[in-house]
């Protein structure tokens, strides 16, 4: 397996379809245009394909969606062949996996990589999007697919200082390809989200000494995470076809035991024991433990309570114990897995600093300052997420009709219609887009019923002798009312999450992922084809 793509020539031309992006979206997209006999090209920025599974290469990163579900359905083939070592696997077979399947369907070929679109304009008279990249390239396509991901650029907040530190810098979503040593350093992680999470426990063994910089404690659950036990790996193999039709059928896409009781119906002494069952299994079905977690806050207060009773047990220092545990809504942000992160905090080697009430004031040339002293510190690790939903697709300079610009348009609210079209902006679709259940659910099945629906639709348009479809500014209102009001009895939309953009200075606060789960918007999509494409226009 060749990490590195076959470096070619671009080919600066006319294409059915650009594709911009390699991660699993952009490959099966281009799996399923070259089927449907489409001239198509996918365009990535970095020098590998994978995407997520690319940049994240900090240790410990693994997927929280279990591996025999955190995979491509498309080709029973393929879910037959691979064999997954772990209940959750690490970022590194993930990536030969992402590799595997670009070598198994031959997709090398049309995929151009350490190459980054800049601007995507839509010619009108002639009815095609003009897409230039960096180095020069410039082509022409009927169709523009972003597959440009929902995390995929780093969000590195605004030290002053930074500049002028003398230490190495990384951030845990542009981490490098060498392996990173920390072996007797001191280091500084800044932030306590699912990256950090996953990183502390790894980074704590090396170093000297670990400072972990905490505004604000997250809830995380224990992976249990093991070597998969081949008897189940046979077992899920033999019922895929079943176990993936039971995932669609569940809100969140993932399938997992589903308890319709309320946390408040039962007595004390049932809920806990309900939830150590969970926290014993592992994972982020905790949040499943009973129906009303995510929708009543008495209900979600009893989970909350339970962890941090959990974190209480474990911690010995009462005092970095208080610091670690959360008081908001659990599950509100993403929910986090870890392998030995409260543990952590027993380390002689790891202290936990408080910036909740004395942010970080400065960066120095030695380190970071904050509350008066500085923590002098060899490197800093930035686990401070992602400008996530919208922040990629508005880096490129996109313009639609009347040359009107996708960053104006977005401005207040990202206007679409089901998170795959937007009005104003022809022939252009994005992939587990704003609008869209995404990053609520699995997203390789989500991306898989994204690219299905652009596919079908590319079929359709073919047969009918269509070269042009527009999503209507009415259908599109209407969406963008209904992804609101889906979301209004979520408590999930009213916490400082990266779900409203709450982490990015001057984002709008927009709760952005469509909340109503899995089926009910896969037979929206699916009625929406049915209707001849209702609420949009094809020419
Ligand atoms: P990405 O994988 O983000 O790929 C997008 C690609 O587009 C990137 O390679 C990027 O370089 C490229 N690109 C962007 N802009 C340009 C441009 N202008 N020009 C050229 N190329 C460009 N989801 C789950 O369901 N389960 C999990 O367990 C899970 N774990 C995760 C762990 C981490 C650390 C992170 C960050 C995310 C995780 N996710 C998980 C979400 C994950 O992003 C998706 O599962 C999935 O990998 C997204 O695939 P994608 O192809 O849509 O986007
Ligand atoms: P994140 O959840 O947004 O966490 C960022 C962290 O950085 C937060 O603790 C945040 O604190 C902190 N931070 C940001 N700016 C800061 C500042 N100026 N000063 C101090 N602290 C600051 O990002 P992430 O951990 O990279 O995760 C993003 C998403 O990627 C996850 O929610 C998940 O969907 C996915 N992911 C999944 C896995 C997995 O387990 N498979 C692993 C990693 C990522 P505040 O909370 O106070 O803002």
């Amino acid at each position: 397996m060749s990490i590195k793509g076959i470096v070619r020539t671009m080919p600066n031309g006319n294409f059915d379809v650009v594709i911009v992006g390699a991660g699993f979206a952009g490959l099966y997209m281009l799996h399923r245009a070259r089927g449907l006999g489409m001239r198509a090209l996918v365009i990535e920025a970095a020098d590998g394909v994978g995407g997520t599974w690319y940049w994240n290469r900090y240790p410990g990163a693994r997927c929280d969606v279990e591996s025999l579900q955190y995979s491509y359905q498309f080709s029973d083939a393929l879910q037959q062949e691979w064999d997954w070592t772990e209940r959750y696997a690490t970022q590194d077979e993930i990536l030969r996996y992402a590799n595997h399947v670009a070598d198994r369907f031959d997709l090398r070929r049309d995929i151009r990589l350490d190459t980054r679109v800049t601007r995507a304009k839509f010619d009108e008279s002639a009815g095609k999007w003009t897409i230039e990249a960096d180095k020069g390239t410039t082509l022409t396509a009927t169709f523009c697919v972003m597959g440009t991901g929902c995390l995929s650029t780093a969000n590195m907040p605004n030290f002053s200082g930074l500049a002028d530190y003398r230490g190495a810098v990384y951030h845990t979503g542009r981490w490098p390809r060498e392996k990173v040593d920390f072996t007797g350093k001191r280091v500084g992680v800044i932030g306590t989200g699912s990256s950090a999470i996953q990183a502390i426990p790894e980074i704590a063994r090396e170093v000297g000494h670990l400072y972990v910089f905490q505004r604000t404690p997250n809830y995380t659950i224990p992976a249990n995470n093991a070597p998969l036990d081949p008897a189940l790996r046979a077992r899920t193999k033999a019922n895929y076809a079943t176990l993936r039709q039971e995932a669609k059928e569940l809100p969140s896409g993932v399938y997992y035991e589903f308890n319709p009781k309320s946390a408040l119906e039962v007595p004390p002494e049932e809920r806990r024991r309900v939830y150590e069952a969970r926290w014993q299994d592992g994972g982020t079905t905790f949040i499943a433990a009973f129906s009303d977690l995510i929708t009543n806050e008495a209900a979600n207060e009893t989970a909350a309570e339970f962890v941090r009773e959990k974190i209480h047990a474990v911690v010995k220092d009462p005092k970095t114990a208080a610091l670690l545990s959360p008081h908001n809504i659990i599950g509100c942000k993403r929910l986090c897995v870890d392998t030995g992160y409260w543990e952590t905090f027993n380390r002689p080697n790891v202290s936990l600093i408080d910036v909740s009430t004395a942010p970080i004031e400065r960066i120095t040339a030695k380190g970071v300052q904050t509350g008066g002293s500085i923590y002098e510190v060899d490197a800093l690790v930035f686990a401070t997420g992602f400008d996530a939903m919208t922040g990629t697709l508005n880096a490129i300079d996109i313009r639609g009709r009347g040359g009107k610009r996708l960053r104006d348009k977005w401005a207040a609210v990202p206007h679409n219609y089901l998170g795959l079209t937007i009005s104003g902006f022809p022939n252009l679709f994005t992939i587990t887009g704003p609008g869209s259940p995404s990053v609520f659910t699995n997203m390789i099945p989500a991306i898989e019923q994204h690219v299905d629906w652009i596919a079908d639709l590319f079929a359709h348009m073919r047969a009918k002798g269509f070269s042009r479809i527009e999503a209507s500014a009415d259908a599109e209102k209407k969406w963008v009312a209904h992804v609101a009001e889906a979301g209004a009895p979520s408590l999930r939309s009213h916490c400082d999450s990266w779900y409203l953009g709450a982490n990015i200075e001057g984002k709008p606060r927009i709760f952005t992922p469509y909340i109503g789960g899995v089926p009910v918007y896969a037979k929206i999509c699916e009625d929406v084809a049915a209707d001849g494409y209702r609420g949009f226009e094809l020419a």
